[in-house]
């Protein structure tokens, strides 16, 4: 099942080049009251609502996916957690680089571990990336974005998959320079989550994905997320170990090589194999 945000906060179950308005389904969830809970309700309430939905699809409208605002398919995450060089070509770019390393960031994941960015800088595909210090260099990185689907706290690598509602292509853009990675990759629009979420079941093992990203027709970064240095089971279990995850969290399993500078005017393409593609485009601030 691929499901979407889009427009007003609308729902949507993507099916081929059409989307079904499902936005109804939100009735079924359980009323909201101060202090709202740090979970998603939706997400976390998924697994009951997949016949719901379904039925509701088949008299819903379609709708042309490419008449579509998308918004990022994880409304409203409590954490998007973040692996920094996990890839093993990636870390030896930035060992080569002093670009990318500013002489401070060159140690790989076993050492450095997680860091978190700002919910409020994600949004979805059709948003632009914008750059908000022109002086400074953006890089684009693509990575495989896992969403949280049942709370994990000190969960088994074994156990750990069982924890994950669905995937998406995620950008973690990236402000180079010498500062911390939450505040140089937490700028506003600098997390990208698109163009739907794919559940699960339906994606299959996250060991084996390719990526691929194209800027203005050009590729910069194609990998497969079985070179991870940690998997996506090893990630949440590390997570988890310091930390709850609670359903609608996402995780950023780390780029690739061929991480380069966006440019305004640029047109991302994010291709991930059995999610789909995503073109954003990147604006000036
Ligand atoms: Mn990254």
């Amino acid at each position: 099942m691929k499901l979407c945000r889009f427009a007003d906060n609308r729902l949507g179950l993507v099916e081929g080049h059409v989307v079904k308005d499902v936005t109804a389904i939100h009735n079924r969830l359980p009323a909201a009251r101060y202090p709202l809970p740090r979970h998603d309700t939706f997400i976390a309430a998924l697994p009951g609502l997949r016949g719901y939905i379904e039925g509701m699809a088949i008299n819903a409208e379609a709708i042309p996916l490419e008449n579509l605002a998308l918004l990022s398919p994880a409304a409203n995450p409590g954490k998007i957690v973040a692996a920094p060089v996990n890839y093993k070509k990636h870390l030896e770019e930035v060992i080569g680089d002093p670009a990318l390393h500013h002489g401070v960031q060159i140690k790989q994941i076993q050492e450095i571990g997680l860091f978190l960015k700002a919910p409020s800088s994600l949004v979805g595909a059709s948003s632009p990336v914008r750059l908000r210090f022109p002086e400074r260099r953006t890089d684009h990185e693509i990575e495989l974005a896992v969403v949280i689907g049942k709370r994990a706290s000190q969960v088994s690598k074994a156990e750990a998959l069982d924890h994950v509602a669905g995937y998406a292509i995620g950008l973690d853009m990236t402000l180079r320079g010498p500062e911390e990675r939450s505040l140089r990759k937490s700028i506003d629009s600098y997390t990208v989550m698109g163009p739907w979420m794919v559940t699960a079941d339906e994606f299959g093992d996250p060991a084996d994905a390719g990526l691929h990203l194209q800027v203005n027709g050009e590729t910069r970064q194609q990998a497969n997320t079985k070179d991870l240095i940690l998997s996506v089971a090893d990630l949440i279990a590390f997570a988890s170990s310091f930390y709850t995850l609670e359903p609608g969290d996402v995780i950023l399993s780390g780029t690739p090589e061929g991480v380069a500078q966006v440019h305004p005017g640029d047109v991302m393409t994010a291709t991930i194999d059995r999610i789909g593609t995503m073109t954003v485009r990147v604006e000036a601030g």
